[in-house]
């Protein structure tokens, strides 16, 4: 056995000691790539046609598989590894399950990932790429997790769901925790500042909405926050064809709305029935955030948008977040002078969705 001096922690083991819901997080011997401390970029020429000043992209496409879900899961993977177990399961619309395949490689561990049958080719090879076992799943979204929670049960298996796992929303705290820095460096001049970014089953604007808020929504203080500049408005982004939480922000009802979902371009955000849609739409009412949904093709001229305006490459489902943005700025909820986040949550190149 070779021994070394340990390298400094970076990225989001950089907040280990302040993740707030999981004492096991700061024990568990990290399973890493480095994800978390992706680039924030201006986007001038974006923010000009829509009338914003001071716009920023978060690209946690950058992230070691192309998505913002290794901020969770290599939270999740590392404690599942100290607790023993030996094999991984997860359910994805693709992100996710190349996320957990990759980190169980990574971590010796193997790994079944059901997806939808219809999931996005790249996705799929990414998946069998990192060696786990890919089950595609026909029919709804659900199935899929259906699938997944009943393989998850058996003994030594640990499902490692994105959307059920609390342990996952735990590693989307450093979401907030580096967006709260990037607010603090670059200074909101006294105005709101905003985040906004696309929301399916929620556990990254969760994970966000804790690290800034505090462990309870509830709490109007910033929890253990090093100095903020104040809590950000956090809006949710969806698509038309599937926006429960959308639809009951607009009506001003408090939880999710039951809707029956359209073929989207938008699978990251394909969630009829988000568990976590109650916490969401508290944690829009307690920061005056809000929820917008935009039509497919409006999402589709957003990703194009980006891509021409400021060579940003991004998959559909992120760019509901942009579409949701013009919107808010249009609609004046979002000020020319106010501070945005936008959070370009996955890359185009697994997803370029239909040209
Ligand atoms: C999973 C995913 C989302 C939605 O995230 P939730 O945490 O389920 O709300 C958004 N964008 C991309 C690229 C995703 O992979």
């Amino acid at each position: 056995m070779t021994t070394s001096l340990p390298l400094p922690a970076s990225g989001i083991w950089r907040f280990r000691s302040r993740f707030l819901g999981d004492n096991r997080v700061s024990t568990a011997p990290a399973i890493t790539m480095g994800e978390g401390d992706t680039p924030v970029v201006p986007l001038s020429r974006w923010g000009a046609r829509h009338g914003l000043n001071r716009v920023y992209a978060k690209l946690d496409g950058a992230n070691p598989t192309g998505s913002y879900k290794d901020r969770g899961m290599s939270i999740l993977v590392s404690v599942a590894r100290a607790i023993g177990a030996s094999h991984l399961v997860e359910d994805s619309s693709g992100n996710a399950g190349a996320s957990a395949a990759a980190y169980a490689a990574r971590a010796g561990m193997s790994c079944t990932v059901y997806a939808p049958a219809n999931a996005p080719a790249p996705k799929l090879r990414q998946i069998r790429a990192y060696g786990a076992e890919l089950i595609p799943v026909p029919g709804p979204r659900s199935a899929v997790a259906d699938a997944a929670r009943n393989a998850g049960s058996v003994p030594g298996a640990y499902h490692v769901s994105h959307n059920d796992n609390p342990l996952f929303v735990v590693g989307n705290q450093s979401l907030g925790f580096e967006l709260s820095e990037s607010a603090g460096a670059l200074g909101c001049d006294g105005l709101p500042w905003h985040i906004v970014m696309p929301v399916g089953g929620g556990a990254l604007f969760m994970g966000a909405a804790m690290a800034l808020l505090g462990s309870s929504t509830d709490q109007t203080g910033p929890g253990e926050l090093s100095p903020a500049p104040s809590i950000p408005r956090l809006h949710a982004a969806q698509t038309t064809h599937c926006a429960p939480i959308a639809e009951a922000f607009g009506r001003g009802e408090p939880d999710p709305a039951s809707v029956v979902r359209r073929p989207t371009v938008c699978g990251g955000i394909e969630i009829e029935r988000p568990h976590r849609g109650s916490d969401i739409l508290h944690a829009i009412a307690a920061t005056g955030g809000s929820a917008v949904a935009r039509d497919d093709t409006d999402i589709l001229k957003a990703r194009d948008d980006l891509a021409m305006l400021e060579g940003i490459y991004a998959e559909p489902t992120s760019a509901s977040a942009l579409a949701a943005l013009a919107q808010l700025a249009a609609a004046g909820t979002i000020g020319p002078d106010d501070l945005v986040f936008v959070i370009v949550t996955g890359s185009g190149l697994k997803d370029p969705g239909p040209a």
